[in-house]
């Protein structure tokens, strides 16, 4: 396991984007193992193509992103989820016909274990979503949407990754939902894993993180430890010092 003071991720003047197209322009973040580093910023800031290049899925055009003390260069993606990223993109992506726990199984192929063993590997999610451990024999599609975000968070851990990346786990939930989503995301970092949150949800997000890093047209423009941050300097950051909101 990750000592929580060695980064499990960095990610140092990250430069991406689509082809030609450069949207990420010097975005640097840490993610440490058993805490919650949440990224913010604007509709369009780059914060899911920050994601997509941490994964392995957009191109490394410029800076670097280290990974358990490794350089990853332009590795591909499965060689990523191989050494323990789980990536869970926006937008519910469950097998709405498939049963909650065979959702589960299937999050878990990747670890080449028995189906049996898989099961058993699914006792733990339910002790951390019980909902889904009440569940398990219903069709994806029966649940909330809070829930089936919950289903996505467990299938992305069936793999067993060290790092967890939630792309706007909250996106479309009723706003008491969100604080209930944020709970269990808070609950993982008992497991030990490092966890990297884009979120919209400002306060709610900020509410458990250990470190923030907000980015705007592309580039880190607040980061630090959340204790030493407020949602004033957010403010300040995400419309620029001084503006009126
Ligand atoms: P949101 O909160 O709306 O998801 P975001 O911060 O995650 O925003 P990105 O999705 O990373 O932002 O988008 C950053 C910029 O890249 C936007 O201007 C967007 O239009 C552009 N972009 C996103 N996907 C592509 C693509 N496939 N090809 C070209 N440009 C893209």
């Amino acid at each position: 396991m990750t000592e929580s003071d060695a980064p499990l991720l960095q990610v140092v003047h990250l430069e991406t984007g689509y082809g030609d197209l450069r949207v990420v322009r010097d975005v640097s973040l840490t993610v440490r193992g058993g805490q919650i580093t949440v990224l913010l910023g604007r509709n369009g800031a780059g914060k899911t193509t920050t994601l997509r290049a941490i994964s392995g899925l957009n191109k490394t055009a410029g800076g670097e992103v280290r990974y358990l003390g490794d350089k990853l260069g332009d590795a591909p993606a499965y060689r990523r989820v191989a050494r323990g990223m789980a990536y869970v993109q926006e937008g519910k992506r469950v097998f709405r016909e498939l049963t909650i726990e065979q959702n589960l199984v299937l999050g878990g192929f990747s670890t080449r274990v028995s189906k049996k063993k898989l099961i058993a590997a699914a006792q733990e999610i339910y002790e951390i979503f019980p909902i889904l451990g009440e569940k398990r024999a219903l069709p994806a599609a029966s649940m909330s949407g809070g829930q089936q975000q919950m289903l996505a968070i467990g299938q992305a851990l069936m793999a067993k990754p060290q790092l967890l990346i939630l792309d706007e786990p909250s996106q479309g939930l009723a706003p008491v939902i969100v604080g209930e989503v944020m709970e269990r995301v808070h609950a993982l970092k008992a497991t030990g894993i490092g966890i990297l949150l884009v979120e919209q949800a400002v306060q709610d997000s900020v509410a458990i993180a250990d470190e923030v890093s907000v980015i705007e047209m592309g580039r880190t423009v607040l980061s630090g430890r959340a204790a030493d941050i407020t949602l004033e300097d957010i403010q300040d950051a995400y419309f620029g010092a001084g503006a009126a909101v």
